[in-house]
């Protein structure tokens, strides 16, 4: 299927590495113009050098953590007037209910909620201007489903989540799209980070969490990157101009409700 992308401009928020690289990577295959971010500038050099010796689209590289205000202007500046937002931070640590104080949440807000908000703020102008824009914030399946141990994650990303149901009511008259993808467990750095503290705590092997965890999702197996981005780019296709405002869950048939 053409996505009929070929030639826009898209930012993908934190995207050397998994889920962000995934978007960045499925939306240069349809042939949209890249700029990349995160905050290991190494990393970042070489997912921007394969994506433009794969897909031969132009490939901008911003170092910079997304989750500040200064990082957020190089970004900003980097982007100009943009078609495409992909919003993603790194998730917040796991833990207990009782461990988290103010300062926890300050932090998991601003990451993983105000960030995408500001992101938002500054580029939907000019879709609506323009009268085309895509954005897709990348949340987590903890949405609609709480994860115990990522209290402040399933805090964060509610909230983001709320904003955008009214916001992407406001804004898609002027041909612009906003909604949200879910991940379910996937298979990136994160979720090995998460995997390892359950191997340490239980005093099995990574292997084994990871075995363990995959049992628990129908599909027999985590996610993968290029799914997930496949998702995303057609979420920022020609042919989802209809899809407003939507929570898009992709767990491999982890969550057990009917609707
Ligand atoms: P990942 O494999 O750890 O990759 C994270 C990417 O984001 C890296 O490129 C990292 O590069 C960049 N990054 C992290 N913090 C950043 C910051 N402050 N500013 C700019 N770039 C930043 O993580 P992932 O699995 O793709 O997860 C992406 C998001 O989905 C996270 O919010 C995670 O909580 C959520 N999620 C993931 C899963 C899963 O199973 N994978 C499930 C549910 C939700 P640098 O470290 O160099 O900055």
């Amino acid at each position: 299927m053409d996505l009929g992308l070929r030639g826009k401009r898209a930012l993908v928020c934190a995207s050397s590495k998994g889920l962000g690289r995934g978007c960045a990577g499925a939306l240069a295959a349809a042939g949209v113009d890249l700029v990349l971010n995160a905050r290991g500038a190494e990393a970042l050099a070489a997912t921007a050098a394969a994506l433009r010796a794969a897909h031969g689209v132009r490939v901008t590289e911003v170092a910079a953590d997304i989750t500040t205000e200064a990082g957020r202007a190089e970004v900003l500046a980097a982007a100009g007037g943009v078609d495409i937002l992909v919003t993603n931070a790194g998730g917040p640590p796991p833990g207990l209910w009782s461990d988290w104080e103010r300062e926890d949440f300050i932090r998991a807000l601003d990451a993983n909620m105000l960030t995408p908000i500001a992101l938002m703020k500054a580029l939907l102008p000019g879709m609506m201007e323009r009268g085309w824009g895509r954005v897709v914030n990348i949340t987590s399946h903890s949405v609609k489903s709480p994860i115990a141990q990522l209290g402040l994650s399933n805090a964060a990303r509610a909230g983001l989540t709320g904003y955008v149901a009214g916001t992407a009511r406001q804004v898609a008259h002027a041909g612009v799209t906003i909604n949200n993808l879910l991940p379910g467990i996937h298979a990136t750095d994160r979720a090995d980070a998460l995997d390892a503290g359950v191997a340490k705590a239980q005093g099995i092997t990574l292997d084994e969490a990871r075995a363990n965890r995959a049992a628990t999702i129908p599909a027999g197996r985590f996610g993968t990157a290029e799914e997930f981005g496949a998702a995303c780019a057609f979420l920022c296709s020609v042919h989802a101009g209809f899809i407003v405002g939507q929570n898009i869950l992709l767990d491999g048939g982890a969550m057990n409700s009917t609707f």
